[in-house]
């Protein structure tokens, strides 16, 4: 095939990353609709100008004593959103042998959590097979980075009309990020927030970091996007000592929520024990927060 062949049948006018008017237009008009989008998830959580709402926990739901040890620290703490995940992608497929999914038994003890403390439910759907168990329980379904164009899953996600976390992919531009969350728009559901969760960069500082937040995409989304932006410090820098700074720069950045990880033993962890905050760690991060977040007129609930 000649080069010329190639260049003759290009048929999308503006492959790039920038977003065009055309785009806006043709491509995203429900994603940049002018509309101000507040996700209301029950009475007392709703994402929109006025609130950050706090989304922590493990990252996996190991056991029913973790689960429950974690969601009543962050009940006296006032955060209301726990995040857990019974379904878990992991890099390598042998990388733990202590660490088993827990599947649907992990999600029995997050009803559990949910029935007894009353907390809101965020869970990552790999699997069409695990929706409708998955929406039994949870009360947000995370679309983790890796199916962020999963396009099947995000349809069959949005049809559930339950909100929607779609995290971007590492590796996607803001363009590829809009025209995932508009398949999610175009189906109905309207409940949808966009989750900043780092990108891949030659210069990470060093191995424990895997990707860098991308602070600038979220006032970069805001320019264009009138639906809740959140950032997740936790699986951006991959490591617990800079989240703090990140969580600070996200909340001065305008974001919308934070997802925030937090274990009783970090080091314990049985996924990426580099990432979570300790407890003291972690509610020190909050009340800093909540003292930043009052600067620019926000609430951290
Ligand atoms: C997670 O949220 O636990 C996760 C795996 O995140 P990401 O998809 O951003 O890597
Ligand atoms: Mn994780």
């Amino acid at each position: 095939m000649s080069k010329k062949y190639f260049i003759k049948n290009l048929t999308n006018k503006n492959p790039t990353k920038d977003i065009t008017e055309d785009d806006i237009k043709f491509k995203i008009p429900k994603i940049t609709s002018k509309n101000k989008k507040n996700v209301k998830i029950n009475n007392k959580i709703i994402f929109n100008a006025k609130n950050i709402p706090i989304i922590a926990g493990p990252n996996g739901v190991e056991s029913r004593k973790l689960i429950f040890n974690v969601a009543k620290f962050l009940k006296k703490k006032g955060i209301n959103i726990l995040r857990g995940h019974a379904y878990k992608p992991l890099t390598f497929p042998y990388r733990s042998n202590q660490y088993l999914e827990t599947k649907n038994e992990g999600m029995n003890w997050l009803d559990e959590v949910k029935k007894y403390l009353k907390m809101t439910i965020v869970t990552e759907v790999t699997e069409i097979k695990y929706l409708d168990r998955i929406c039994q329980t949870a009360d947000i379904l995370q679309i983790g980075s890796r199916n962020m164009q999963n396009l099947e899953l995000l349809k069959e996600c949005a049809l559930t009309k339950k909100p929607i976390i779609l995290k971007r992919h590492f590796g996607a531009s803001l363009r590829d990020l809009l025209g995932a969350s508009e398949h999610i728009l175009i189906e109905g559901n309207e409940r949808l927030i966009l989750c900043e969760r780092g990108v891949v960069s030659p210069h990470t500082h060093r191995d424990t970091s895997r990707f860098m937040l991308d602070i600038q995409a979220i006032p970069a989304l805001k320019e264009i996007v009138n639906y809740p932006i959140i950032s997740d410090p936790s699986h951006a820098s991959f490591w617990a000592p800079w989240v703090p700074s990140l969580v600070y720069a996200s909340i001065a950045a305008n974001c919308d929520g934070l997802i925030i990880e937090t274990h009783p033993k970090p080091e314990k962890s049985k996924v990426d024990p580099l990432q979570p905050l300790n407890y003291k760690k972690f509610s020190q991060v909050i009340d800093m927060s909540k003292k930043i977040s009052k600067i620019f007129k926000r609430k951290i609930i």
